[in-house]
């Protein structure tokens, strides 16, 4: 099994096996030693590479089931929020790890509820910046943030939005960004938000 060789853990190993996936994809391969290394990452990657075990990988190398936010995913739309839940959920099956979405157009007492029970939420920027006024998410304990097309995020225009939530995640923290491609904008907020980023 060549993902075994990439440091991933066992019983992501068995989900991969029980999947068929053959082989790593070519940034799984490339960037998951450094993701499990603890070191920022940023990739560019489309939708289809892969890029979901990659930072799902790293997620689960370093959260428990502790029903506290340790890893936070921001997405452009509602749709990637649910896509990359349901691969975390199914990655993470047998780490037993509790993952929750964000976003607007639906009712916010839920969300509420599944906050205070979470590990790991992914969310589009607008909603979770409303539940960070309202103080009714805890990013103290956030261990990881990852940044899921952000081309896609900021040329919808929520750059600001997620300056702000970046700002109130830890200092402390592992960062990663993937990105289908890389304009200057998206350099720079690497250049901003990461450290020694590969
Ligand atoms: P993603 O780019 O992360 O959205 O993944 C796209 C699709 O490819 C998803 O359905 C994954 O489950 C699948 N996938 C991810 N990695 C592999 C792999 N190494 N081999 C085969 N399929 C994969």
């Amino acid at each position: 099994m060549v993902f075994r060789k990439l440091g991933i853990k066992e019983e992501i190993i068995k989900v991969i096996e029980e999947e068929n996936f053959e082989k790593p994809s070519e940034i799984q391969e490339k960037a998951i030693p450094f993701v499990l290394e603890g070191k920022d990452v940023i990739a560019q990657a489309a939708t289809g590479s892969g890029k979901t075990l990659v930072f799902g990988a790293g997620i689960i190398h370093d959260c428990k089931h502790e029903e506290r936010i340790q890893a936070l995913i921001l997405v452009p739309t509602r749709e990637l929020a649910e896509q990359d839940a349901n691969s975390l959920r199914k990655f993470s099956k047998y780490n037993f790890l509790r993952t929750t979405v964000i976003y607007g157009g639906v009712g916010i007492g839920q969300q509420i509820r599944n906050l205070t029970k979470a590990d790991i939420v992914v969310g589009t920027p607008g909603r979770l910046l409303d539940h960070i006024k309202q103080g009714t998410i805890d990013l103290r304990f956030v261990k990881i943030l990852v940044l899921d097309e952000a081309d896609r995020m900021f040329d919808m225009g929520f750059i600001r939005d997620v300056e702000k939530i970046i700002k109130n995640c830890p200092v402390k923290r592992q960062t990663l960004m993937f990105s289908a491609t890389m304009p200057r904008e998206i350099i720079l907020l690497a250049r901003k938000y990461m450290n020694n980023q590969i």
